[in-house]
């Protein structure tokens, strides 16, 4: 049974590894932002409740996010297992997401988090560029394309990220870091933190999880 939370900061990789390991272990990823817009385009209650926190530019409130994963999680694909991710940010979504699991008998298996060097991370961000026909997504110093500026698949431009200008990745990474700190300790004190060094390319930091979670079997 594999019921994960990932963390870690911007430029980790923990999105590729969440693919990674959904499919490794045929478990889903869920991320919050896309159940947030799952509800509020389906007109569920919680979505409309969640609705009008939004039209008021207010953050929706723990106890609605934590009503939708609880939701999502009761769905049968993730009987199995889930992967949480961007979900819990703070320690108070952590003890709410806690106790409802805890509810149902599903306590978290473990938390994995990508740890990586500040500055390994910028330049990670920083060479990102995405095709603007198909979306692949290309890395100009760790996969450049064949082709300066063009996609090997499409032939379509390549465009540099408009949130990644360095001083704005390197703000993120600090916000990040600042509001991380207490929920990985919360997860240190209940002994379910595990640290992958997400240093390296995307399968070497994938062997070093799954290397830690067949041990835990
Ligand atoms: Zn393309």
């Amino acid at each position: 049974m594999m019921r994960l939370v990932l963390l870690g900061p911007p430029g980790a990789g923990k999105g590729t590894q969440g693919v990674l390991l959904a499919e490794r272990y045929g478990i889903p990823q869920i991320s919050t932002g896309e159940i947030l817009r799952d509800h509020v385009q389906r007109g569920t209650k919680l979505g409309i409740q969640a609705r009008s926190y939004m039209d008021r530019g207010e953050y929706v409130p723990d106890d609605v996010v934590v009503s939708m994963v609880m939701d999502r999680l009761a769905e049968p694909d993730a009987e199995k297992g889930f992967i949480l991710d961007g979900f819990p940010r703070t320690v108070a979504q952590a003890e709410a997401l806690e106790r409802a699991l805890s509810a149902s008998d599903r306590p978290l298996t473990a938390v994995l988090k990508f740890s990586i060097g500040g500055e390994v991370a910028v330049r990670r961000l920083l060479g990102r560029a995405t095709c603007t026909s198909c979306g692949r997504t290309y890395h100009l110093e760790f996969k450049p394309p064949a082709q300066e500026g063009i996609c090997d698949v499409c032939g379509g431009r390549l465009e540099r990220r408009g949130d990644d200008d360095e001083l704005t990745i390197r703000r993120r990474i600090a916000v990040y870091r600042e509001q991380a700190s207490p929920l990985e300790m919360f997860y240190v004190e209940r002994d379910v933190l595990y640290q992958v060094d997400a240093e390296g390319t995307p399968d070497e930091i994938f062997e070093r999880a799954v290397t830690f979670l067949e041990g835990l079997a």
